[in-house]
């Protein structure tokens, strides 16, 4: 268990929490860990933990097949998890296709576009802050497809163009896929207004929700979003396992994303009939364990309260930025009006992976480079930042061992 430390000064409740997650009891190198690359991956909590350990020592079994008792209670575990994912977005079940992951969802819609959608001409949007896995299964499609793919521009500080945005809107346009929150700036984008522009000329939207899931509610049927995506692994959940949220008529509309069992209804050498969605997109045997831990996450955010954490973060992420603004020749990328946990900066002249590797040696877990998003680094004319994320489970502490740390690592440097 941790050792006893000094009341949080923001919320004392908040060691209740880090002593349910058993990996932030331990030292490295020497230094007790602060962990503050949660845009990465996030910490699993016991219950995640448990719920998968229960899994393998006392149900282990195939889905949707078997008619014996472990099956049988494999396959409700498994759905039970796809109906508690359903309600913590505000979906129906029926719209929740399990993926491997961020990455998957969106290659799921790209495959589904570049078979159902898209023509010669046609154009898709993205944003200059998107992670490459918002760009590059567009890019795949637009090249062989004979469509462009339009980019919402950054401005200075770290936000969208919404009047680029606008005018990039127009008939040809078949889809926007934008980040609800950027992985590298922490910038939370306008997405309500996002949408309504896109749909008052018809146009779908697809939110990355990767870097929302774990700070901010999550409601598309309030939004009105056609497809949401988001990874189990950065929600205190497994890795291996992510959602896909679409519209059931857009569910519908795209074909399957690979062939096999599990997704079809009959099967003969002449024509094959798909199973109903969301099973359609869900080929072959699942990630059924990571699917049950993923369930147990959101059980335990549920348990927290995700209002609770959205305000909890918004007062640390502040902290931080006040913190690290008192260090000499710090420069922030991205100071978004709306922003979340994910803070970027570089000091002088430092190069961020020397600063990274310092602050591990002092036991700081804090992520440096491109956070796969090489064209916004780009626009910055930078080779990557210094990316402090934070989750729940971050204290003031952890910030102010990070300013600590990055002066000590400045002045070695020097
Ligand atoms: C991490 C991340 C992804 C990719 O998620 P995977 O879990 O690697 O599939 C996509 N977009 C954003 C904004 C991310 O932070």
């Amino acid at each position: 268990m941790g050792t006893a430390t000094a009341q949080d000064i923001l919320w004392p409740e908040v060691e209740l929490i880090r002593n349910e997650f058993p990996i932030l009891q331990q030292t490295v190198n020497g230094r007790p860990l602060v962990y503050l690359d949660n845009g990465a991956t996030t910490q699993k909590p016991v219950s995640v933990i448990r719920s998968m350990q229960e899994y393998y020592t006392q149900y282990n079994s195939n889905v949707h097949r078997g008619v014996h008792t472990l099956s049988q209670q494999a396959t409700s575990a498994y759905e039970a998890a796809r109906h508690a994912v359903a309600a913590f977005i505000g979906a129906h079940h029926h719209e929740v296709v399990f993926t491997k992951g961020t990455t998957d969802a969106i290659n799921l819609v790209a495959n589904g576009f570049r078979k159902a959608i898209l023509k010669e001409g046609d154009e898709i949007i993205i944003s200059g802050m998107e992670h490459h896995s918002n760009i590059v299964p567009w890019q795949l499609i637009c090249e062989e497809k004979g469509a462009k793919l339009k980019v919402v521009p950054v401005t200075d500080k770290g936000e969208l163009d919404m009047d680029a945005f606008r005018s990039l809107l127009n008939g040809r346009v078949k889809l926007v896929s934008i980040t609800w929150v950027s992985n590298t700036m922490g910038t939370v984008n306008p997405v309500k207004e996002i949408i309504s522009l896109a749909h008052e000329q018809g146009i779908p939207v697809l939110l990355d929700a990767a870097q929302a899931a774990a700070h901010i509610p999550i409601k598309v049927h309030e939004l009105d979003v056609d497809f949401l995506a988001l990874s189990g692994h950065k929600l205190f959940g497994p890795t291996g396992i992510g959602i896909l949220y679409g519209k059931e008529s857009w569910l519908e509309k795209l074909p399957p994303y690979q062939g096999g069992g599990d997704m079809i209804k009959q099967v003969t050498f002449d024509k094959t009939t798909y199973a109903d969605v969301p099973l359609k997109f869900e080929a072959g045997t699942p990630a059924i364990c990571e699917a049950i831990g993923l369930g147990a996450a959101v059980a335990w955010v549920n348990k927290i309260g995700i209002h609770k954490i959205q305000a909890y973060e918004h007062q640390l992420t502040e902290y931080a930025v006040a913190a690290l603004k008192q260090v000499e020749g710090i420069r922030f990328i991205g100071e978004a009006r709306h922003r979340s946990g994910a803070i970027s900066f570089l000091v002088g002249d430092t190069h961020p992976s020397d600063v990274g590797v310092l602050l591990d040696q002092q036991g700081i877990a804090v992520r440096t480079g491109h956070h796969c998003t090489q064209p916004l680094c780009d626009r910055f004319g930078i080779p990557g930042t210094v990316r402090a994320s934070l989750a729940v489970y971050n204290i003031t502490a952890d910030i102010d061992k990070l300013v600590e740390g990055v002066r000590k690592a400045v002045t070695l440097l020097g």
